[in-house]
């Protein structure tokens, strides 16, 4: 089967703990202190790999985790940072948040994109010797890694994709056109998985073409295997309608063009809209006025017509000039953008609990939520800063600080950032 959506959690790598230790020597009686940072979790990326055309490889493995960064140690040894974790999908795939459905990237190119950030290491107890405290002997927990539920999708990039009833020559017509060798057989849906053909339209130009399994009818009500696979021409910026104008098994060409443009429109109103071009196959064995008839038929609607016979390449080569004419004036294949995150939805986590925890008066204030929006938050920035202190606020944090006993002077610590209490 082909697989062109999935489910799959990752969780990048938590920051490792900043250490406690104080220098030692013989003879040396007390030492400063000397604990390293912790190193930084390995973030999780995907990136698009030409190798890969399904999702298959998400059936199985559904968890991927990224390692934790190590702790820090003695002698102001920091921790090491653990490597990134790549994950690997076929170009094309979209990345959801799979609760919201957000979109969180593309994967259309060959640039890796980071879906979940590691958390930085802690600082070791060195950061914390000052005049007045000399012998620390606390550090800084590592921030947590980011964790997401992900719904991948397979959206295909291709410049040209093919649609048309089963058996009317699809497969064999990006075959004789292009490297591409998809199974070609006279039985319904053959072709399971998508194919991706690149063809040479002349010295310069060539194009991506994609051969999707056939839509049937009632496929845009879910009938069939059409709705699933509709979404891989929504990306194509030129359609070729490929129809049987032999009508061999039986149905009418003309029935079968309005069929197919019908299950279209169903589908989605824009994907109906897309420049289309007709390619009326098998024409070796069609009878001359019904190939007549479709051709009116398509012309009436202003739609640019072919005539071949694909096994034979007759009239391929002048549809590959066509679509290559068309492209040229067509914009380029879409990317999507990534949705950002709703304020809200930052602002107003389901769990707003923190921990909080005291050691020679400084209050460590520690929350995955809390982490994440402080990853946003630009702290050289005045109005960031005020932004910030608004979240502190309507989110209790200052109030259960408050009931943990903090006294203006106090020093509070969250993550990287640390300030004097004020009321
Ligand atoms: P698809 O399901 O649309 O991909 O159709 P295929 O490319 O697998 O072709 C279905 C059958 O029709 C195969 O047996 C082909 O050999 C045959 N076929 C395809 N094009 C032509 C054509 O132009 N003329 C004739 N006579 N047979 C064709
Ligand atoms: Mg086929």
């Amino acid at each position: 089967m082909f697989i062109d959506t999935a489910k799959i959690h990752v969780k990048a790598g938590d920051g490792g703990n900043g250490a406690v230790s104080f220098h030692r020597e013989k003879y040396i009686a007390a030492g400063g202190p000397d604990g390293g940072d912790g190193g930084r979790g390995g973030s999780v990326y995907f990136q698009a790999d030409e190798h890969l055309s399904t999702l298959s490889d998400f059936r199985y493995k559904r968890k991927y985790e990224a390692e934790n960064g190590e702790p820090g140690r003695g002698k102001r040894c920091t921790g090491k940072s653990a490597p990134n974790l790549v994950i690997r999908v076929p170009f094309g795939t979209l990345v959801r948040d799979a609760e919201t459905g957000r979109l969180l990237a593309d994967i259309s190119t060959r640039e890796p994109q980071c879906i979940a950030r590691g958390g930085n290491g802690g600082w070791g107890n060195t950061h914390f010797a000052t005049p007045t405290r000399q012998v620390p002997r606390f550090a800084k927990n590592g921030a947590p890694g980011e964790e997401r539920e992900l719904l991948l999708e397979l959206k295909l990039l291709a410049d040209v994709g093919l649609i048309g009833f089963p058996n009317v020559g699809k497969s064999t017509l990006i075959s004789v056109v292009s490297e591409a060798k998809p199974k070609i057989a006279n039985y319904h849906f053959t072709t399971l998985s998508p194919v991706l053909g690149v063809v040479r339209a002349g010295e310069e130009a060539s194009f991506v073409m994609a051969d999707i399994p056939g839509l049937i009818e009632g496929a845009s009500e879910g009938a069939g295997l059409g709705h699933e696979f509709l979404r891989h021409v929504e990306r194509c910026r030129l359609l070729v309608h490929v129809v049987d104008a032999s009508g061999v098994e039986g149905r009418d060409p003309v029935t079968d063009f309005e069929t197919i443009n019908r299950e279209l429109r169903e589908y989605s109103e824009e994907l109906a809209q897309r420049p289309q071009i007709v390619a009326a196959n098998k024409c070796d064995m069609a009878p001359r006025e019904q190939i007549d008839a479709l051709r009116a038929h398509v012309e009436a609607q202003g739609l640019e017509f072919h005539e071949m016979s694909a096994p034979i390449a007759q009239g391929t080569r002048e549809l590959v000039q066509a679509i290559a004419r068309r492209l040229a004036a067509l914009p380029p294949v879409r990317v999507f953008e990534a949705e950002p995150e709703p304020v809200e939805e930052i602002l107003d986590p389901k769990d707003k609990s923190v921990s909080i925890s005291v050691h020679d008066g400084v209050y460590f204030v520690e929350a995955p939520w809390l982490y994440k929006v402080m990853s946003g938050v630009n702290f050289s920035d005045y109005e960031s800063l005020q932004f910030f202190q608004r979240v502190l606020m309507t989110t209790g944090v200052i109030e259960q600080l408050e009931q943990a006993g903090v006294q203006e002077g106090d020093t509070v610590s969250i993550y990287d950032l640390e300030f004097e209490f004020r009321y």
